[in-house]
């Protein structure tokens, strides 16, 4: 597929696997995905399997991410994990702000931000998640409330910051639900996004951040959604925990 910008899928593995299916999930992705060039390739195993999936992709065109962090750098914050441990582990990419956590951690746009600044400060490329629910969109918010979380949660990173930040659109209504938007309700949202991006950054930079779309992405639909000029890469849930049908999202992209 000839896209502006290099695509970017990322498997979000949620709460799923314990370490040694972690292992085996990503050895078969491995497997896989050897030839594969032309796309950014990221798997988000939970905390417990961080060191064991980067011990197995040294060497791959597979890349690891971590599904949160803390917006603090080290001390006592019991539970938490810091951007610089994230690195320890050859982690490049972190989701930061996934809607289960604005959902259950009551994560803010605020902190989501410091989290993201923490996130560059120590070389890792956050993942953002915005996204309406069912009922916003229904009451006509999707525009307003899409716009609000995507300044809300850059604020403050500079323009290179911003460059080097990929956010992902992700209609709540669509996690986990099997409906997926159509490629022109994403392709609609993602060209939004990427118009508030113009105004935050600029033109030049804007035209360079990937928007992933995410929810209910499959075999069967990635290519059309990422056929979209706007959409370059999607974030994937459910069919990321089977080799197969990650592997053919992907497959099926290029
Ligand atoms: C997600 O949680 O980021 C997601 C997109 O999930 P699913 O693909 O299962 O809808």
């Amino acid at each position: 597929m000839d896209k502006e910008r290099r695509l970017i899928i990322a498997g979000n593995w949620k709460m799923n696997k314990t370490v040694a299916e972690s292992a085996d999930l990503v050895n078969g992705l491995k497997r896989e995905l050897s030839g594969v060039k032309e796309v950014d390739i990221v798997v988000c195993p939970p905390f417990t399997a961080l060191s064991e999936v980067s011990k197995a992709i040294i060497d791959s065109n597979i890349r690891l991410g971590a599904q949160n962090m803390s917006e603090q750098n080290y001390g006592a914050f019991t539970g938490e994990i810091a951007a610089g441990m994230l690195r320890d582990l050859a982690v490049r990419y972190v989701i930061l702000g996934h809607s289960e956590r604005r959902q259950y951690q009551k994560e803010s746009d605020a902190l989501i931000a410091k989290k993201a600044l923490a996130a560059h400060a120590a070389s890792l490329k956050p993942i953002v998640c915005v996204g309406e629910t069912l009922s916003e969109r229904e009451a006509g918010q999707m525009k307003a409330v899409v716009e609000t979380q995507t300044r809300g949660s850059l604020a403050g990173l500079t323009a290179q910051q911003i460059e080097e930040t990929v956010i992902a659109y992700e209609p709540v209504w669509a996690i986990g639900t099997g409906k997926t938007a159509t490629s022109a309700q994403a392709q609609e949202v993602h060209a939004f996004i990427r118009q508030i991006l113009g105004q935050i950054a600029g033109e030049a930079v804007a035209r360079k951040v990937r928007i992933q779309y995410g929810g209910s992405v499959k075999p069967a639909n990635a290519r059309e959604l990422m056929g979209q000029p706007d959409v370059d890469g999607a974030l994937v849930g459910g069919a990321s925990l089977e080799e197969r049908s990650f592997a053919d999202i992907i497959k099926n992209t290029i």
